[in-house]
């Protein structure tokens, strides 16, 4: 008897058997962040860790439960200053469920030795299971199985059924089912010396005939979030007619019952969970909507039969299948890890999504790291729903459109024309980036100025114009694109500063999505000059905002001119910009990251690897040591390459011929080269990137970046943040890799492009895009490529292969052999 949570046995990876179930053998307190955090289950209204039911938050689990878009914000005292942040809340736990035998302590993986443990992922159904065997300190063996859903069908409820068998032994089990409202948000040990109490309870109660319900609310944005729990036992098909016994607390309330329980055979408990809140559309008061939905909710297997069919339907429009010519093991992961990227995009922002006020949150809803905050990663985000359900794109452009009188204030305290959206966005497109960061290696607390990023109003109009291009919705462009753009257009045009002496504009006090480089090495003040990917980028979006005015017509465009008081000289102005922007360089034909990047010291990266051997977190590093990033050619991620990620050759050619810079493709490959021998992919966006753009220059480097890149969070190769939430971007953007770089698919106005080129290890792919309305069946090995429309309508879909016009019929499979196209 170890009594202390002892392990059966531990792997270091997940055994992957089956592409479609991600599965863990052992119990391994180490892991357990990491596990809960990617087998978390969501609907895209709400999500829950995969925590354990019978655990609490700790240093081993953490039971997190988050809403979209269920923001609070709480001050705190940091280094002797008052700070305000704004977290996604960890709403009340409605996991708890435990058990124990006759009047002993209740069962936790701590109490007792762990005989067996087993957790699986199920993609296709999206259902968790957990197996284990536990033995108590009276040699009692008991067997647990646990089924877990968050409803893919009814986006507000979620099910738990718990098969509890005693093995040697007959007695008494109780079993306890509780809803906690003594959560906080601890889950970041970074944040754990700021406030973090969000919730007040309002009141709990027992529901009649069955079940508990408990209501809270959000201390400054007074979001209300109702919970209530019906928990019925059953044994064989029957169920029992127990007697329950509620038991109140200041936070939490649960239910326990009691059951004779007989050696060898099943008791099932299952508890059906209606999760409400005051954001919700179509309902009433969260605290009786809760209640009235438990006693009218199916039962576990009717509710997972629903839940199943939901998933089916997503995995039929969004799988991808992969073939490859390695080893079948290598399929079976590589094919597991895509889905499961998949999977969770999918739980994040999903159909019960649409027409919520939510933005696509950095780490998805599986944890507390950058507090659910809405990011410019969305660039990479939106292509993936633009490819397949663009109606989840605009529901996210909405986010920001309906911020942008918050985006307008922000432009004006800095002093700017237009629209200046926030680095980090959150409830109500406030700026919500902290102003301290914490080192976690130095302990000390660092100026924080990163909200210096101003190019993520170049990736929020990027957004905007693909949502177009690929949707046609010429509507959603005239009411509601157009005025955004229009407004990060003139924001452009107001920081941009003309230079007498350059005769040329310039951006100064900003940041690139480089976060190394903050500041020059002595200066005092945060902010960089003319930063290459966010002049040009402005340079991009002046050209799109006349494109936009040309697309709605004469009479749109006068009505918003007159409304943003935009007028004849304004273009003048834009024109001028294009046209003379200020783009540095250095070493004949490389864009300096920034102005000066060049006199920054060279860094011994053999050196420091050697020493620390991880050495993405450079920042961190150099700063415990009392240096900084900023004295070094060193980045974080992509930055200038970010040019060659968003923008096509022959569109760069054109901005920087317009620019008056020269520029060819020997320049875009030199200029690949050096940054990645300076990049060390200290986030998890940076391999994606490099690895979309580097086959220009090393078609196997950039497949191993690939494959680097989709292990990031399964392996959590940045060593603890995935357990901190996922890296939603990199999910996306691995994703968008397999579809738009290797099977080179693009939607546009005339049709569905291919321009397909697999690397030598995929050998073939399989997945549908919809493209207006419609659905295209693409089957892809490397000498041929075939097309199948869905039969929905009688009319062809337009398709385009390696710059060849076909017709994909209804049904009729159109095989193009890729060698002849
Ligand atoms: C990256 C940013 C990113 C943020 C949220 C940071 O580590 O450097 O580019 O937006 O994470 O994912």
């Amino acid at each position: 008897m170890t009594g202390t949570g002892a392990k059966a046995e531990r792997t270091t990876i997940p055994v992957a058997v089956d592409p479609w179930v991600l599965a863990y053998d052992g119990f391994d307190p180490e892991q357990e962040g990491l596990r809960e955090a990617l087998c978390a289950l969501g609907n895209g209204v709400f999500a829950t860790r995969g925590a354990a039911e019978e655990t609490q938050a700790g240093s081993v689990h953490y039971p997190g439960t988050y809403l979209a878009g269920g923001y609070n914000r709480l001050e705190s005292e940091v280094a002797g200053q008052t700070v305000v942040n704004e977290d996604l809340v960890n709403f009340p736990n409605w996991l708890p469920l435990q058990f124990a035998a006759d009047a002993d302590a209740w069962v936790t993986p701590e109490s007792v030795e762990i005989l067996s443990w087993r957790q699986e992922l199920h993609l296709r159904n999206g259902l968790l299971i957990r197996t284990c065997r536990v033995r108590d300190d009276r040699n009692r063996i008991t067997k647990v199985v646990s089924r877990r859903i968050v409803s893919m069908s009814s986006p507000h409820l979620a099910a738990l059924e718990v098969c509890i068998t005693p093995e040697n032994w007959s007695g008494f089990l109780r079993v306890r089912s509780g809803l906690d409202g003594g959560v906080t948000n601890t889950n970041v040990a970074r944040y754990r010396q700021l406030s973090n109490r969000h919730l007040q309870i309002l009141s709990m109660g027992a529901v009649a005939p069955e079940g508990i319900w408990l209501l809270v609310q959000t201390s400054e944005s007074r979001i209300q979030v109702g919970e209530a729990a019906r928990t019925r036992v059953f044994f064989d098909a029957v169920r029992l007619d127990v007697e329950r016994r509620i038991i109140e607390g200041t936070d939490r309330i649960a239910e326990e019952f009691r059951v004779e329980a007989a050696e060898g055979e099943t008791v099932r408990v299952e508890k059906v969970v209606a999760f409400h809140s005051s954001r919700d559309r179509g309902t009433g008061e969260p605290g009786s909507a809760a209640r009235r939905a438990i006693c009218h909710a199916p039962g576990f297997n009717e509710l997972f039969s629903k839940h199943r069919l939901a998933w089916q339907a997503l995995w039929r429009r969004y799988d991808i299948e992969i073939g490859t010519r390695d080893t079948r093991h290598l399929l079976a992961r590589d094919q597991l890890i895509l889905r499961l990227h998949i999977f969770h995009m999918l739980q994040t922002v999903s159909f019960h999504t649409i027409g919520m006020d939510v933005g696509a949150p950095a780490r998805g809803l599986h944890g507390e790291a950058y507090r659910g905050h809405i990011f410019w990663d969305e660039l990479f985000i939106l292509p993936f729903y633009n490819l397949r359900t663009p109606a989840n794109a605009r529901s996210l452009l909405l986010y920001r459109y309906y911020r942008l009188d918050a985006a307008r204030q922000l432009a004006r305290e800095a002093g700017f024309d237009g629209a200046m959206f926030p680095w980090q966005s959150s409830s109500d497109g406030r700026e919500a980036t902290q102003m301290l960061h914490l080192n976690p290696l130095s302990g000390r607390w660092h100026p924080d100025y990163s909200r210096l990023q101003r190019h993520v109003n170049a990736a929020i109009v990027y957004n905007f114009w693909q949502y177009y291009h690929a949707s046609g919705d010429r509507a959603f462009l005239y009411h509601h694109g157009a005025e955004v753009v229009l407004e990060i257009a003139r924001f452009w045009a107001s920081i941009a500063r003309w230079n007498d002496e350059r005769l040329r504009y310039e951006i100064v006090g900003v940041m690139g999505p480089d976060e190394y480089h903050e500041k020059y090495p002595d200066a005092d003040a945060g902010g960089l000059r003319n930063n290459a990917y966010t002049n040009v980028m402005a340079v991009w979006t002046l050209l799109r905002a006349f494109d936009v005015l040309d697309e709605i017509g004469q009479s749109r465009r006068a009505e918003i001119m007159a409304m943003l008081g935009i007028g004849e000289s304004d273009f003048e102005r834009w024109d001028h910009i294009t046209r003379h922007m200020f783009v540095p360089f250095h070493d004949t034909n490389i864009i300096s990251q920034f102005e000066g990047y060049e006199h920054l010291r060279e860094f011994d990266w053999q050196a420091y690897r050697a020493r620390y051997g991880h050495i993405e977190r450079l920042d961190r590093i150099l700063r415990a040591e009392g240096d900084s990033p900023d004295a070094y050619k060193v980045s974080k991620q992509a930055d200038v390459n970010m040019l060659f990620y968003l923008l096509d050759r022959e569109e760069l050619r054109r901005i920087f011929e317009r620019l008056g810079y020269p520029f060819d493709d020997d320049a875009i490959r030199r200029n690949i080269s050096y940054y990645m021998d300076r990049t060390s992919h200290g986030s998890t966006l940076s391999k994606m990137v490099f690895a979309s753009v580097v086959d220009e220059v090393d078609c196997d480097e950039a497949c191993r970046l690939f494959f680097e890149a989709l292990r990031s969070d399964i392996d959590d190769t940045q060593k603890g943040t995935t357990s901190e939430g996922i890296h939603l971007g990199a999910m996306a953007g691995t994703v968008a890799i397999v579809l738009r770089r290797f099977a080179g698919v693009r939607l546009g106005p005339q049709g569905v492009v291919f321009q397909p080129s697999l690397p030598g290890r995929l050998g073939a792919l399989r997945f549908r895009v919809h493209w207006r309305g419609r659905w295209l069946h693409v089957d892809l090995t490397a000498g041929h490529l075939r097309l199948t429309a869905d039969r929905d309508r009688p009319d062809p879909i337009p398709v385009i292969v390696r710059g060849q016009m076909f017709e994909a019929e209804p049904g009729r499979p159109l095989e193009v052999s890729l060698e002849a196209a």
